[in-house]
């Protein structure tokens, strides 16, 4: 006999993720509010099932040979299960990334075995960015694919086959509505479209950060940013693959300040050490949650875990160097 949830593959460990009733947030909005638990992924973020999901499609494709290399250009998660990934099929990886991004994700990536190159920020118009150079290596090395996790949909139909579906069943088929942030847009987008597959009233949110373009887009069809967010991996300016077509029904903007006053809360009153994109994802879940009306039931997704952000997010003097306010008992 084997027990249920006993897998046969270390990849058959990326999804099926815990659900979890967040209480403080249930409270705050006035209805029920649940946030899928990514960061108990094996690279403890959501980006594992993206990662999973566009190498078995280069595969499948046969564009990804026995021995080959995926190279990639990632503000670290998607790199983080890109190298997990590869690591158990026999894969090479080559991570591009802002030198901007936390230095814990570096530190995972290189003893994960990835080849980190690291390139200064700059916008996407300049062809410097992490993007273009991670295309430009792909087509420089033998036997390399290019990852594309920002167009290529094989990244949201990880959250359509995935994600989705498993947060259908959790919820037993009882979900007024779903937001999450947008980086690439894979997991809006995928589990917009899956549960909209089962029901097409359930109300999807984007829930955007300052400094994004999205939350004007889908307000009023301009893609303009304003503001700024610290918040790594979430923060889009442009309409991707990912996000083409996606069924968004109303959008938040939600500042650093309020998510991080989220992440704080559901470390101090609840125990879960998440990163800042779960905290706006929860603020927005709020937003939605009122928005509904009580006795709603709304899902969101609780991206990474905390620990990959000790040295920022935890830690007063970077805190405090960004004017965001620090834990009250970080603050000595
Ligand atoms: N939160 C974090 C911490 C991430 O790394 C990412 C991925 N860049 C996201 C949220 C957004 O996910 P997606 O790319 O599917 O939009």
């Amino acid at each position: 006999m084997t027990a249920p949830d006993a897998r046969s593959s270390t990849l058959d460990l990326i999804g099926n993720t815990p659900l979890v009733l967040l209480k403080g947030p249930s409270e705050a909005a006035g209805c029920e509010i649940w946030g899928k638990c990514e960061f108990a992924n094996p690279g403890a973020s959501v980006k594992d099932r993206a990662a999973l999901w566009i190498v078995r499609d280069a595969e499948a494709k046969g564009q990804l040979q026995p021995g080959g290399t995926i190279v990639e250009g990632t503000a670290g998660n998607t790199g983080i299960g890109m190298a997990l990934v590869a690591n158990a099929l026999g894969y090479r990886t080559v991570i591009v990334m802002p030198e901007t991004q936390s230095r814990e994700k570096m530190d995972t990536l290189r003893a994960l075995g990835a080849e980190l190159v690291l390139v200064p920020a700059a916008p996407f118009s300049n062809p410097g960015h992490f993007v273009h150079t991670s295309r430009r290596l792909a087509e420089e090395t033998q036997g390399a694919i290019w990852a594309n996790q920002f167009d290529n949909t094989a990244n949201r139909k990880a959250h359509i086959e995935s994600t989705a579906p498993e947060i259908w069943q959790q919820m037993g088929g009882r979900i007024d509505g779903f937001t999450c942030a947008a980086g690439t847009g894979g997991t809006i987008a995928g589990v917009g479209m899956g549960l909209k597959s089962y029901d097409e009233n359930v109300t999807i949110a984007l829930t955007d950060p300052h400094g994004a373009a999205l939350y004007n887009y889908y307000a009023n069809g301009e893609l303009k940013a304003e503001g700024s967010s610290v918040a790594e991996g979430i923060g889009q300016g442009r309409i991707t693959a990912n996000l083409e077509g996606a069924p968004i029904d109303t959008q938040f903007r939600i500042s650093d300040e309020e998510g991080l006053n989220w992440v704080g809360r559901l470390l101090s009153e609840e125990g879960l050490c998440l990163g800042l994109s779960s905290g706006i994802n929860v603020a927005g879940a709020v937003q939605l949650g009122r928005h509904l009306g009580p006795g709603s039931r709304v899902a969101t997704i609780l991206c990474d875990t905390g620990f990959r952000y000790l040295s920022s997010l935890y830690n007063p003097a970077w805190l405090e160097a960004k004017g965001l306010p620090v834990f009250p008992w970080l603050a000595q």
